[in-house]
């Protein structure tokens, strides 16, 4: 162990302190607390200088893994660079001291923001109108089901209670149609890797209050019939939801609206550059067709003239009848939704329609490279991400103990060279599924850097999986009880 590898608490030593400024009457304000508020003793915290702070945090941050120190790509999460434009906009003081509570007419240009980012996700995807409100992927999907739900209830139309969800949907869709208490329905997928048609014909009646669908699917392929999905969800009198995480192929090129999708959830930490990993925080906009506008979410942006108001707030008393009511404090994560906005912006009108084809190119160049190395289930053109099903030589006859390397041990080996593993063992069609989306934003020298690295694991696993199974080798923490990991972290020192 390196000696800043150590714990802050270990490195404490009686009595060292950090350089602070002497508190004048120009110094720092420093309100009085009541005495009945004080704490009687001070608390237990470490005593380090400052340069053990940096450099303690520093290593720490060294320790991860993120898109600012490695290529990283994850399949269906789209880990795109995060440009650093969005952050200093984020971080103007005029965005960031602004307070929730704040008179409407005291943040008109926050408030702009969140209408003119309404107005470029409707262009952008052919729908009506969008809630920026909801804090994740998955937190739109279930305001999206709430909408879904609110309107089939507004019909007075009480039977539709089932959710229809391909069997490669991504696990948030049946997740999220269960906590908003409607029954999942599963579709199934022809042998091509669609939605088959043969399959979901009978499934649809009058109970049903609609289906999910992403397209291109979570395969990374198109959804060619979707025009006659559409026309036959509609015909059964339910509603068609488009589950757009990962819109990155079609941006500025296919609109969802245009194929006849009704609601559809957007994620701002995918395809529109935010950050993203360690749980947030996201952003999940809903957007919905003319039809269903009042149904979307409060509080809502609303213009007067030539002022921005906010409507629906709790307590407000204002009248939305309609709504599917409040799914977030507040209007969301505005930090986020000014990222986002930033990066539209900053992409334009037409680099905005290249983030689509360049994506596309990426994955396919990658699959084309590798699929002598790794088993190919679905061959053709993908979109912007594609599965591999594990090693084509997995090297178990040539082990002494007849075991070869996994998909898993692929992945953990690319750690041990700076890249970060796909998406693993997802989705759920194949058993050793390896999904790759390289995303735009890599030159080709990365992507041939990956291609290279890719080769030498496979052909480390035909020769020796050994080597493979024991990955990583580099890294503070080679292979954690991954459950555990989650369910149960130590995050308190007990020194
Ligand atoms: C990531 C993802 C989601 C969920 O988004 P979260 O922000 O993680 O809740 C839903 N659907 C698809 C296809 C995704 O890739």
């Amino acid at each position: 162990m390196r000696y800043y590898d150590k714990l802050i608490f270990e490195l404490s030593k009686k009595g060292r302190t950090g350089f602070s400024l002497p508190c004048n009457e120009y110094g720092r304000h420093v309100s009085e607390l009541p005495s009945e508020l004080k704490r009687s003793s001070s608390p237990e915290l470490p005593e380090v200088s400052e340069v053990d702070v940096v450099r303690h945090y520093t290593n720490l941050s060294q320790m991860n893994f993120g898109v600012d120190t490695g290529f990283y790509p994850l399949g269906s999460c789209t880990m795109k660079y995060n440009p650093k434009i969005n952050e200093e906009i984020a971080a103007m003081s005029g965005f960031s001291s602004l307070h929730p509570l704040q008179p409407a007419c005291t943040v008109q240009g926050a408030l702009e923001v969140y209408e003119a980012m309404d107005k470029a996700l409707s262009a952008l995807t052919g729908m009506a109108a969008f809630t920026l409100n909801p804090c994740a992927g998955a937190h739109g999907e279930l305001t999206g089901l709430m909408i879904m739900r609110q309107y089939h209830i507004s019909r007075g139309d009480f039977g539709r209670t089932k959710v229809i969800v391909p069997d490669s949907a991504h696990g948030t869709n049946p997740a999220s149609a269960a906590v908003c208490g409607l029954e999942v329905v599963v579709v199934k997928s022809n042998a091509d890797g669609r939605i088959d048609l043969a399959d979901l014909k009978p499934l649809l009646d009058d109970s049903v209050a609609g289906m999910m669908m992403t397209n291109p699917n979570t395969l990374g392929l198109f959804e060619t019939e979707i025009i006659r999905i559409a026309e036959m969800v509609h015909a059964a009198g339910g509603l068609l939801y488009y589950d757009g995480a990962n819109m990155n192929p079609l941006l500025g090129k296919v609109r969802p609206g245009d194929m006849g999708f009704d609601i559809l959830h957007l994620n701002l930490h995918k395809t529109f550059s935010t950050p993203h990993g360690g749980g947030g925080p996201g952003a999940g906009p809903v957007g919905v067709s003319e039809a269903l506008r009042d149904l979307l979410p409060v509080p809502k942006v609303v213009r007067e003239g030539s002022a921005l108001k906010v409507v629906g707030r709790a307590g407000s008393g204002d009248e939305t009848p309609l709504s599917a009511g409040e799914v977030s404090a507040f209007l969301g994560n505005f930090g986020i939704i000014l990222r986002a906005y930033a990066y539209i912006l900053m992409l334009g009108k037409e680099n905005v329609r290249m983030v689509g084809p360049l994506s596309v190119l990426n994955a396919n160049y990658v699959k084309e490279c590798l699929k002598d190395s790794y088993k190919l289930p679905m061959e053709g053109v993908c979109k912007h991400e594609f599965v591999f099903d594990g090693l084509i030589d997995d090297g178990a006859s040539k082990a002494a103990d007849g075991q070869g390397a996994t998909t898993l041990d692929v992945a953990k080996r690319l750690l041990d060279f700076g890249f970060h593993a796909p998406t693993i063992y997802f989705p759920l069609l194949f058993h050793q599924a390896l999904m790759i989306e390289p995303t735009e934003t890599e030159s080709k020298e990365t992507l041939d850097a990956f291609i290279d690295v890719m080769h030498r694991i496979a052909a480390e696993a035909a020769e020796n999986p050994a080597v493979l199974r024991e990955a990583p080798h580099g890294t503070p923490i080679s292979r954690p009880d991954e459950t555990t990991a989650a369910r149960k972290p130590i995050l308190k020192w007990n020194g």
